[in-house]
Formats: C-alpha cells, structure tokens, sequence
C-alpha cells in the first residue's frame, strides 16, 4: 500500500489544551500549523505573495488558495481570452512537486451560483463546467425579467439545479470531471470538491453526496493518487440548525477524507447579534479540535474565515484563509465611490481601518508608522499620493501581519499558555470573539 497523500504528525510538546500545531504533509509538501493561506485574487496578489515568500521566509504562510473563477487572472493572465479555452485542454500536466513551493488550492466557490456578486463571472469563465456557466447564464436571464418573488425564484431553481445533478450520474460524473480536471492542471496540490453551497436540509444531502462521489472518482483521474477533500459551504444560519450540524460533525469523524474545509459565507461571529451562532461555534471548533486530535491523518480547514481568522487557527482550524479585505468584497451594497486606496489591517484591533483612519494613527506618531512587521519597518513613512504603493504595502504588511499571529500561536502554545489568544481578543476590538474560543 502507498503512503496516505496527507499526513498529519502531532507533538506532544505542540499541544495546549483545545490548541495544537502540528506537521501537516500534502503531497509532499509540509505545512507548520496552523498556517494563513491568503485568497488570491489577481497576478498583482500572486506576486505580492511571491515576494513576501522569497523576502522573509514566512514559516507559516505557505498555503494559497486560488477561485476557480479567478484561475485566468490569476494564474494564467498572461495568456490571451481569446486563446484560453484551448489552452486549457493543452496545459502539461506537471506532477512532480517541489518541497519549497507552496502549497496551492484551487476553490470551486460555486456559492456564485446563488450569490449576484461574481455571478457575471461565473458565467464567462471557461475554467467553470460549461453545466455551471449555462445554468448561471438562463438564471441571469430569467431572473432579470422578473418584478417580484426573486429569493424565491433564486432559491427553487438553484436547489433544482443541484437536484438534477444529484439524480443524473452522467451530468454529475462531468461536472466532477470538469472541475477536478481544471483543478489538476492548475496543479492544485488536493482536489476540492464542486459542492452545492448549502442552504437548506436537503442541500446538506446532496453535498454529503457530492463529497462521497467525487472521492470515488478522484484516484481514477489523478494518476499520481491526488488526495480529495470534504468540503462544505454553507450560510451561516446553519450554525443554528442543531440537525443539520450533527449531520456534518457525524459525517466528518467516519469521513475517509483526510481533509475537510468548511466555508460560513460571510460570517461575523463578533457582531451583537450573533450570540447563539458564536455559542455553536465554540460547540463546533471543540468537537473538531477532538476529532483533529484522536483520529489518524486528520486536519481542517477555514476558507473565508472574515474575522475568525485568528480564533479558528488558535483552537481547532490547521489552515485559515482570507482575502486581503477580510472577505468583504461580497458584501459592499452601495454603489458610492470606493477609494482607490484599501482598507489596512490594523494588527491591535484586528481590524481594518481605512486610509484616513491609518494616516491619524501615523500623524500621532511622529508621522511614522508604529507597526512592527519588517515591511513596515523597511517603508516607515506613508506613500500618501501612490495608490499602487501604497495598496501593494498593505498588502504586504497583511501577509506579515497573519504570519505574525499564526507564529504567536505556535509560541503560546509551546509555553503552554493557554489565556494568549483570550487576552490577544480582549484587546482587540474582536471582544466578542473571546467567547467562541473553547477553555
Ligand atoms: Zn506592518
């Protein structure tokens, strides 16, 4: 028998508590945890990435995460539209990994079949099964025309979509093909699954179903045995549904995945409100972090994780990912003006503070920056009238930054100092996030 494709090797010395950092081996590539894994989204981000990578050495930061639908700007923008989707079929299929790169993988994020943002896209994209681009287009359509009754609309066609594929093994067998296919000669180190983004019971199935056949399917395409992981995306009212949660924390202990990555698309658990969401959660990582921890070859990961980025790497979570907006492109409403400049990260309040914000903060110190990552302290001063620079900055700074937190945790936990992530919360403007951290 051949050696697993995910290995994961635990420490006794590496283990807090509801906390561990463990050596995390995919094919053959080997990841500290818990590690960042930024969301890229254009070659300007790949190379940001790259740089920080080859400039620093950051431990844990070698991890990306790519859309499916963001693979052309991404990873292929210097080849022409026009040229692509015959490209696509020609691209070597290089399978030699190298232990220095990082590891990459590559998200279907078909939650854009029922979200409007990127819809548009999802549509045009050629990396996208062309069964997702036509659905996603006579949806345009369709819905476009309507007066009234869109949600409705929007939630009926999407579960019959996902139904269909359910019932039609040859219409699901091509979908799983397409994507995995796309995923592997984008040289995606494990293939995600294209699940259906869960907003109902019977969605869950289907999903459930989904990871089951695409599991199966997956030794027989990838020749050097790529490993296939679980993958759930669901709003984030599912975290009230006491069924639908043991459902997937039943199906994800007996799962032979090695890997499962979860996805709350747009979650806040530090808003007011969210009170019952942030009490399942902490259910949620204390179950995971038991089930990390008593069964062999077994890791989670957090994509999209918005604000709890830093609680979910600290308890249960061996991979975090975020944009460089913390996920909130998604969610911009109004039509107004946006800044050419981006929001920063503000590593104290694990925030992000807009440009005029940021520059009140420097003036109150002597017109310096105060923060203490090496990007900032190589570039002190503030490129006021360079939107190029300074967005490019932020963006270092933010990978830094992550790093940064990724490593304080791997500390805290070596010292055995279990209040770290707590008191790190208490002082953040994330307070309410303090309560979703299992003690
Ligand atoms: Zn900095």
């Amino acid at each position: 028998m051949s050696l697993p494709q995910i290995q994961v090797t635990h420490y006794s010395h590496r283990k807090c508590k509801f906390s561990e950092s463990a050596d995390l081996k995919i094919n053959g590539k080997t990841l500290v945890t818990p590690t960042f894994a930024p969301r890229l989204k254009n070659d300007g981000e790949l190379k940001v990435y790259h740089t920080i990578r080859r400039e620093y050495a950051p431990r844990q930061l070698s991890t990306y995460i790519v859309r499916l639908l963001d693979i052309g700007r991404t990873l292929h923008s210097d080849l022409k539209r026009s040229v692509l989707p015959s490209l696509i079929s020609q691209m070597a299929l290089d399978t030699s990994p190298q232990s220095e790169e990082p590891l990459l993988l590559i998200d279907p994020a078909l939650e854009y079949m029922y979200y409007g943002a990127n819809m548009e896209r999802l549509a045009k994209t050629p990396f996208v099964s062309s069964a997702i681009r036509q659905y996603v287009s006579e949806f345009i359509e369709k819905s476009g025309k309507l007066e009234e009754g869109k949600q409705l609309f929007r939630d009926a066609t999407h579960t019959n979509f996902w139904t269909c594929i359910y019932e039609d093994a040859n219409k699901r067998m091509k979908l799983i093909r397409d994507t995995f296919n796309v995923e592997l000669r984008s040289r995606a180190d494990v293939l995600i699954p294209p699940v259906p983004f869960i907003t109902s019971p019977h969605l869950l199935e289907v999903a459930i179903y989904m990871n089951e056949k695409s599991r199966a399917f997956s030794s027989a395409l990838s020749q050097d045995k790529r490993e296939c992981s679980d993958y759930f995306s669901m709003k984030p009212s599912i975290l009230r549904n006491e069924r639908m949660m043991s459902t997937i924390k039943e199906y994800v202990s007996t799962s032979e995945s090695p890997l499962t990555i979860f996805k709350f698309k747009n979650l806040n658990l530090n808003d007011e409100n969210m009170a019952i969401e942030r009490k399942e959660f902490k259910d949620f990582l204390i179950e995971l972090s038991l089930i990390a921890q008593h069964v062999e070859n077994k890791a989670f990961m957090l994509f999209e994780a918005g604000n709890q980025v830093f609680p979910a790497a600290l308890s249960s979570f061996a991979v975090v990912s975020t944009g460089f907006n913390l996920d909130r492109e998604d969610r911009r409403k109004d039509q107004k003006e946006i800044s050419p400049f981006m929001n920063r990260y503000d590593p104290w309040t694990m925030t992000m503070q807009s440009k005029d914000t940021f520059l009140k903060t420097v003036e109150n110190n002597d017109n310096l920056i105060s923060c203490h990552c090496r990007v900032c302290k190589e570039n002190p001063t503030v490129p006021i009238h360079d939107f190029i620079e300074y967005n490019r900055l932020a963006k270092e700074h933010y990978l830094l930054s992550r790093e940064q937190e990724m490593n304080e945790i791997l500390t805290a936990i070596e010292k055995q100092d279990a209040l770290m992530g707590f008191e790190k919360l208490q002082r953040s403007a994330l307070k309410n996030l303090t309560e979703i951290i299992p003690r």
